[in-house]
């Protein structure tokens, strides 16, 4: 498995800028090449379509291209660089590209990787987003632009293929058009560690490729079998481990199994980003990562306090992926102390965070375990705690609210309703999304902006007004004084009065 002193080797060995025959090139649109200003809330915004803010201002202040060298990014989607450091230990020759710079590089490449999020904009926030606006997302726009663009089907004509894989892979069951015309030739869903090498191999040799390859459960790799990144990842994101153990029937992630990785890999693949990145920033990625290390739903102090030490040691600032209100409000002294640790040296932190409902009866039906080691029933109070747990040691959470759950009943939106009226007072976005069947709900219907009941579109309103009263003091938190932030900060601030004037315009549209 290579280390970090082989990351350095493998950089002396291939080195970036050198002209050298490339077989496999590795890249994404450009919604996923960005650091996002260097805060992934602001990755949120490449879920929205085309609005009031002219393309190329919007893309700049949400989604910046990253600094590239000969065409080479400076970081990658951390997707994006496992399959690299896999494909590396494969011995491939392996090059991952900026999407603006592919026609540099493709000349002599047999197959281009793609990684996607959401290419169809079918997501639960770009769904919910779209609805508003009636219109395709940037995520969605950018991905076609680049497996449609002109250097790509040159390249395809001449024999390129095309590998498809990441979180949104799924979306080509429902959308295979691409796979048939040719376009894109595989689309690999799951954890594609244990599989990429022969798909990639067979793609070489010119061999057929499967056009949808899903990676059963039981080939996912243990977490010895998972190589280290051997190139910075996006904002210095690494992951802690895999799966999750709380089992809600809404999600994909649950299908897979639990593993946390060893302290020592960790630590590995934060100095491949702090030495080769120059990352002053680490964003910890876990489902949950108060969960560290345990395999029961109660955290384990010992090793979350270890993780933060080790962690902090290193670099001045920390964030997290997810974060369970569950786990959170079971160690209401640990998490103090966890943000005593983070808060040495940064004023906040931020994770997603899923409420989903506010309602105790919908939840005991479709997230039984969400709540542990608390009663389900006891969920709406769960999350109360937690949130102002959260709020009182700095912690800001991003929340999702699902809107239109299989079985969801009036009741049970008002109870969210009311929940999101004790939310009120802490600091926090709150965003809601239309429910996606995934994991094993996946053979139930969508849930369709036709479908939205007066109060439905009253919780989004109520969404909205919540996140939108909490954005200035966000953007004050998140934007120092200094530089060109200053500047971006006032424009963030102008986007927010614009987009509250028309939330409020379009809510009293709706009551009249
Ligand atoms: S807690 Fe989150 S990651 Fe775990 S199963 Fe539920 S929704 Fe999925």
């Amino acid at each position: 498995m290579p280390s970090v002193q082989t990351s350095f080797a493998y950089k002396m060995k291939h080195p970036l800028t050198a002209d050298r025959n490339i077989d496999v090139l590795l890249t994404a649109d450009r919604t996923l090449m960005s650091n996002y200003h260097g805060n992934e809330f602001l990755g949120f915004g490449t879920c929205a379509p085309p609005n009031f803010i002219p393309n190329i201002l919007y893309s700049y202040l949400f989604f910046p291209p990253l600094k590239t060298k000969n065409g080479v990014p400076v970081a990658a989607p951390y997707g994006l660089r496992k399959i690299e450091a896999q494909l590396l230990k494969g011995g491939f020759n392996v090059l991952t590209v900026s999407p603006q710079h592919l026609r540099k590089h493709i000349k002599n490449a047999k197959v281009v990787g793609i990684h996607t999020m959401d290419p169809f904009g079918f997501g639960p926030a770009s769904t919910t987003l779209a609805s508003a606006f009636k219109k395709e997302p940037f995520l969605a726009k950018y991905f076609h632009a680049l497996v449609n663009s002109p250097v790509m089907r040159e390249a395809k004509k001449r024999g390129l293929k095309v590998i498809v894989g990441g979180p949104g892979a799924w979306q080509f069951r429902y959308r295979p058009q691409l796979l048939k015309e040719g376009v894109i030739d595989c689309v690999v869903e799951g954890e594609a560690e244990n599989v990429i090498g022969k798909i990639v191999k067979a793609a070489i040799n010119g061999e057929m490729l499967p056009t949808f390859y899903e990676v059963a459960a039981k080939d996912a790799p243990c977490s010895e079998d998972i190589p280290d990144i051997v190139q910075p990842s996006i904002n210095g994101l690494i992951e802690i481990g895999r799966g999750c153990c709380r089992g809600c029937e809404f999600c994909n992630v649950t299908l897979r199994p639990l593993r946390w990785y060893p302290l020592d890999k960790i630590m590995r693949e934060l100095l491949v980003n702090v030495e080769l990145g120059k990352n002053r920033v680490i964003c910890l990625h876990a489902e949950d990562v108060m969960l560290y290390g345990s395999h029961t739903t109660v955290p384990d102090d010992e090793k979350l306090l270890r993780l933060h030490k080790s962690v902090k040691s290193k670099v001045p600032a920390v964030s997290w992926s997810h974060c369970s209100l569950a786990a959170a409000a079971s160690k209401p002294k640990l998490f103090s102390e966890l943000s005593e640790i983070i808060l040495q040296n940064q004023s906040w932190w931020g994770a997603e965070v899923g409420i989903e409902t506010g309602s105790a009866e919908l939840a005991k039906r479709i997230m039984p375990a969400k709540a542990h080691p608390f009663k389900a029933e006891d969920w709406p109070e769960v999350v109360r705690d937690g949130m102002g747990l959260m709020h009182d040691n700095m912690m800001v959470p991003a929340c999702t609210l699902i809107v239109g759950l299989p079985e969801e009943k009036e009741e049970d939106i008002l109870r969210t309703m009311e929940l999101m009226d004790d939310l009120e007072g802490f600091r926090s976005l709150i965003v809601p999304l239309f429910f996606v069947p995934l994991g094993r709900l996946k053979n139930e219907d969508w849930f369709k902006d036709a479908a939205m009941t007066e109060l439905h579109k009253q919780l989004l309103f109520q969404c909205a007004e919540h996140s939108l009263r909490w954005t200035d003091n966000l953007i004050d938190l998140s934007f120092v004084d200094e530089g060109y932030k200053r500047i971006l900060k006032e424009f963030y601030k102008a986007f927010a009065g614009i987009a509250k004037r028309q939330i409020r315009q379009a809510e009293i549209t709706m009551l009249q």
